[in-house]
């Protein structure tokens, strides 16, 4: 997926509307935890097995998209707003995250990488 395209076309809908006087940073992040909220809402009270079973039903899995492109599209139009390239972002985190958690020491562990090698490796 490319971003930028997503972002032209998130662009042009908000513009097409006049919403971009209601997209403020704090705005965006709010509607992108509300989109999160959404998404959790779909999950709540089951089953990782019935998570996974509700995704392979057709209505389910409309309503498992509807809300991940919800919090996707908010994702971007929040990084958009604060002037954050998000796929710069995502790669320069990936890399922290690797250095933070090498595989030689975090392999099969769930501990935090502060205490990476401190306690017994627990089972993700
Ligand atoms: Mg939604």
């Amino acid at each position: 997926m490319d971003i930028s395209d997503v972002l032209t076309r998130l662009r042009d809908f908000t513009d097409e509307r006049d919403w971009a006087q209601f997209h403020t940073p704090r705005n965006l992040v709010l509607a992108l935890v509300g989109e999160v909220g959404e998404l959790a809402e779909l999950v709540q009270w089951r089953t990782d097995d019935e998570v996974r079973a509700l995704a392979r039903t057709a209505e389910g899995r409309e309503a498992l998209s509807d809300e991940l492109a919800d919090v996707f599209t908010y994702l971007v139009s929040v990084a958009d707003a604060v002037g954050i390239d998000l796929d710069e972002a995502v790669h320069a985190k990936i890399t922290k995250n690797a250095a933070k958690y090498p595989p030689e020491l975090s392999r099969g562990s769930n501990a935090k990488y502060t205490e990476l090698g401190t306690r017994d490796a627990q089972p993700s």
